[in-house]
């Protein structure tokens, strides 16, 4: 596998001696070439996994013939930093405030970072590659890439999950103060768009990013992410105890000592594990034992107590279950749905309401079922699963049903419903969203 240097750069003298430093550090060595901040910003998380050394500008000037903003270097050392580091980096720009601004985000996230101030017309091959040599020579890579050879199948899934539970939030969002008359207005349409997700697809997202990167769930990466977007868009409806947890991690906390200190050291057993994990079970849906390992720990990065870690499961394994029943009967798929979900939830008190809402008929009216098993009121993992869970059971192969269902039993509604939908999509596919609502929905970074 080839060697890449990936590199910020706007000046085409410094990219051409760039080329042959490049050249002197082996055959097996490519250069990647960004000239504006925007473009690396979109396409450079593609490249870290062969990324084995970066070096990074400040300032950037527009390319001949280009209007737009070329942005900064700093704007590309916030973004990579929000990452594990998988090769030492160098800074080479001659702004010394900035460029120790950039060495910064590197350094407090654990980078392997220096400067080479570009002093003189020949420091790259006097100054940058020696340093680049004595930096590479010094760092130990460790393979944090773990993609299966089927990643990009599962990451089809894995969106259309996604998809649905970002609608399902959203909409659940709009109608949460208008849940009983939900089914009504859903039936008359929904208002025009665009329609806003909260913290539950945020969050959703960064369990997409890493799986997307890594292949599987790295608890330090998801931290970060988790973090990073929370600063980016803090006004997306957080619960309190995760704002505290992220504004944590942003001041440089651990994310284990922010998880377990939750609630006086119990940990929390909120229902934030399992709002965002509907698109983990769709990633891992052919290996439930597999998908449970990884539920677990992506509970853990925020959710600790016993009850928020089996609720997370209970969800993830839902949403595998809908993906592998997607053609069988309707009536087999409610029973296994139910069946393995009960099999491999840890003994909880989220559990016991999944076996009560396993054995509540269709027939019973929606309130009376919210009231029997809770609806996400308490904004707990027992308080919201089993509920959930019951809507999506009954509505298997009707999103929109679905997610009237979830709403209409009111309290928390976005979760409810985000929870449904990332489930319910794994059955009725993209066909079964309504391409309206599709088209109303602000968009995601991804696309199914
Ligand atoms: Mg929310």
């Amino acid at each position: 596998m080839k060697k890449n240097l990936l590199l910020l750069e706007d000046n085409a003298e410094r990219i051409a001696a760039f080329r042959a430093a490049v050249s002197a550090l082996g055959e097996d060595w490519v250069l990647k070439v960004w000239y504006d901040a925007p473009t690396m910003l979109a396409e450079c998380e593609d490249c870290l996994e062969h990324a084995a050394l970066i070096t990074l500008d400040h300032d950037l000037n527009p390319q001949p013939g280009v209007t737009a903003d070329p942005g900064t270097g700093l704007e590309v050392a916030k973004f990579l930093a929000g990452h594990l580091p998988p090769c030492p980096i160098i800074i080479h720009s001659s702004n010394t405030d900035r460029a120790w601004s950039m060495h910064n985000e590197f350094r407090f996230a654990g980078w392997p970072v220096d400067r080479v101030g570009p002093i003189g017309d020949d420091w790259i091959p006097k100054f940058w590659l020696p340093k680049a040599r004595a930096m590479l020579a010094e760092h130990k890579s460790e393979n944090i890439f773990r993609k299966p050879a089927d990643h990009t199948e599962r990451l089809h899934r894995t969106f259309i999950s996604l998809e649905g539970l970002a609608i399902g939030d959203a909409v659940g969002e709009m109608l949460a103060c208008r849940n009983a008359e939900a089914p009504r207005i859903i039936q008359a349409g929904l208002p025009a768009g665009p329609w806003f997700h909260t913290d539950d697809t945020e969050m959703a997202l960064s369990i997409v990013d890493i799986l997307k990167l890594y292949g599987h769930i790295n608890q330090a990466a998801l931290a970060r992410r988790f973090a990073w977007r929370f600063e980016r868009d803090p006004d997306r409806g957080y619960g309190k105890m995760t704002r505290i947890q992220m504004t944590e991690i942003l001041a440089g906390a651990d994310w284990r000592q922010t998880a377990t200190s939750a609630f006086s050291g119990q940990g929390s057993m909120g229902n934030g594990g399992a709002m965002r994990v509907p698109p983990l079970g769709a990633y891992f849906a052919d290996d439930l034992d597999r998908l449970v390992a990884e539920a677990r720990v992506s509970s853990l990065v925020t959710h600790t107590h016993p009850e928020g870690v089996a609720g997370t499961i209970a969800v993830a394994v839902a949403a595998a279950v809908a993906w592998q029943v997607r053609s069988a009967s309707p009536e087999h798929r409610v029973r296994r749905l139910f069946d393995e979900v009960l099999r491999l939830t840890p003994e909880s008190q989220v559990r016991r309401g999944i076996t009560l809402a396993a054995q509540t008929p269709s027939t019973v009216p929606v309130d009376a079922v919210a009231k029997a098993l809770g609806n996400g009121s308490l904004v707990t993992a027992p308080d919201t699963v089993p509920f959930a869970l019951w809507c999506a059971a009954q509505h298997l192969d009707d999103y929109v049903a679905a997610l009237s269902c979830a709403i209409s039993g009111d309290g928390d509604c976005d979760t409810n419903a985000a929870i449904v939908g990332g489930i319910v999509a794994m059955v009725t596919g993209l066909e079964g969203i309504p391409p309206d609502w599709r088209a109303a929905k602000e968009k995601l970074p991804f696309s199914c």
